[in-house]
């Protein structure tokens, strides 16, 4: 494709959404040209990820493109138009096209906009870490010293928002936060289950760091025998298993 866009803007001039508009109706009839065209509606959309969605209603097209798009130039645009159709009309896609896309993605100034966004938009709110009974900043700051030699840092603390019948505590990689069941904030539960609890996460911290891959093998051997490395292992395993229902 280079020819008929030739008055759209090749190199550092946003697309209007009329523009882009064009450049989808007229890739459609490119690939479908025996077909009407349908009313196309495009929009960007502030998705956590990079990510695109193309869904016909009733012989409507809708198409959300990732703001990250936004000021992607003409020719990646007819990139993505062709990826977007090619999906949803069950054809191949060109490598060609594909590797383009692809390289658009994986480049410096996308990955970076992609990340800050993924810390932004898939932030997990927290209460803060200062409870009724119980706070998670002292208690960590306790672990960190005594198990871990103070070398646990950068990490978000908080209870969660609302009650949980099915975790006691959890570590996200990708916000590097630990979240503490908010049940538990109560005095009803012992120091040493809520200190147990944060060591535990904390020792996925230790263990899995920022990767994402070991989330299936999170409790390995490995991890079961450091756990038992907590004073108050028994005691804390006990309490659990006599008062919740929870998983660790
Ligand atoms: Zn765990």
């Amino acid at each position: 494709m280079d020819r008929k866009f030739f008055s759209l803007p090749q190199r550092t001039d946003k697309l209007t959404v009329n523009q882009i508009h064009y450049i989808f109706s007229e890739t459609y009839k490119e690939l479908r040209p025996t077909l009407n065209c349908p009313i196309i509606y495009v929009e960007f959309y502030q998705f956590v990820g990079i990510n695109h969605t193309i869904r016909l209603k009733e012989d409507k097209l809708y198409i959300r493109l990732s703001d990250l798009f936004k000021d992607a130039p003409t020719s990646l645009m007819e990139v993505l138009a062709t990826i977007l159709f090619s999906k949803l009309l069950n054809l191949n896609i060109p490598s060609n096209t594909r590797n383009t896309y692809r390289n658009y993605v994986s480049s410096r100034k996308i990955r970076i906009r992609s990340l800050k966004n993924r810390r932004i938009r898939g932030y997990k709110l927290l209460h803060c870490p200062q409870g009724n009974q119980y706070d998670l900043i002292l208690l960590f700051r306790k672990i960190n010293e005594k198990y871990f030699g103070g070398k646990i840092n950068n990490i978000e603390l908080g209870w969660s928002l609302k009650k949980s019948y099915k975790i006691l505590g959890q570590f996200d990689p990708s916000h590097r936060s630990i979240t503490i069941n908010c049940l538990l904030d109560s005095s009803r539960v012992p120091e040493v289950v809520v200190s147990f609890i944060l060591f535990h996460e904390m020792l996925h911290v230790k263990i899995t760091g920022d990767s994402l891959i070991n989330i299936k093998t999170k409790h390995c051997k490995k991890f079961r025998e450091e756990e038992k490395r907590f004073i108050g292992y028994g005691q804390a395993m006990n309490w659990l298993k006599n008062n919740m229902d929870h998983n660790l």
